[in-house]
């Protein structure tokens, strides 16, 4: 099963308790999970987690110990997350892209946020926040100055995305089919965009197909494969009655 861009965060309990719920229900009977980034709204740092994470830590421990195995790689808001709160929750940490055997089908997993390549000030700010220099010198900060920049850096994403659904806010087609080209795969799966649906691209004359799935603000987005080989991408329901559609 594939997840992406739960955004999960304190001042959100209810998506919390989705997820919960989702985990020991849904969570039970699956043979893996992956988080493809952005499992929380704001950075955590490990050693500054609040109550939230700590739940979030304690339902994935509890299937990861009953057997399930729980991957997650980076996505732009959660992308400090690191190897002490993998542990604590289980889950392993991968780097992106990564590609897997999926029921006999090569599939490259990636958050998305590489493939926006026409959003040039986003981009400039990811080449910033992960270069390993900067990454060292925030975590060397205490905990209340990670946090104080964390959230200026939230407000200044919102403002920029204020402008609404711009093109450049979404993945770049020649980025995606580098991608194909790159990995030499014909199945992507992405999020990030929170835009979910299923693509089809003709990269150098292969037919390939890039699924995008959905954020969890409004709706659970799931996306189910089985041994024989289907794809099967849901939303666990509206929730367009909770206030705080954010995009990105
Ligand atoms: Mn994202």
């Amino acid at each position: 099963m594939f997840i992406s861009d739960l955004h999960l965060s304190v001042q959100r309990p209810d998506i919390s308790e989705r997820f919960r719920q989702f985990i020991e229900s849904r969570g039970q009977g699956a043979e893996a999970i992956y988080i493809l980034g952005d499992l929380f709204e704001a950075w955590v740092v490990d050693d500054a987690i609040g109550k939230c994470e700590r739940g979030v830590a304690e339902s994935l421990g509890a299937l990861t110990r009953r057997g399930t195995p729980v991957y997650f790689l980076h996505g732009n808001r959660d992308f400090l997350l690191g190897p002490v709160y993998c542990a604590a929750a289980g889950m392993r940490l991968i780097e992106q892209p990564t590609i897997i055997d999926l029921y006999g089908v090569p599939t490259v997993l990636l958050h998305g946020d590489t493939l926006c390549t026409r959003d040039v000030s986003y981009q400039r700010y990811r080449a910033r926040v992960t270069d390993p220099e900067w990454q060292q010198r925030m975590l060397a900060r205490p905990a209340w100055v990670r946090r104080g920049i964390a959230s200026m850096l939230r407000f200044a994403s919102r403002v920029r995305n204020r402008s609404g659904d711009r093109p450049e806010m979404d993945v770049a087609p020649d980025a995606v089919e580098g991608l194909f080209r790159q990995s030499g795969v014909r199945r992507m799966i992405h999020g990030h965009t929170h835009k979910p649906d299923r693509h089809r691209h003709t990269v150098d004359g292969r037919d390939c197909e890039r699924i995008v799935l959905g954020d969890w603000y409004e709706q659970g987005s799931v996306l189910t494969a089985t041994r024989d080989g289907r794809l099967t991408l849901e939303s666990l329901g509206d929730r367009s009655d909770q206030p705080g559609r954010r995009p990105g």
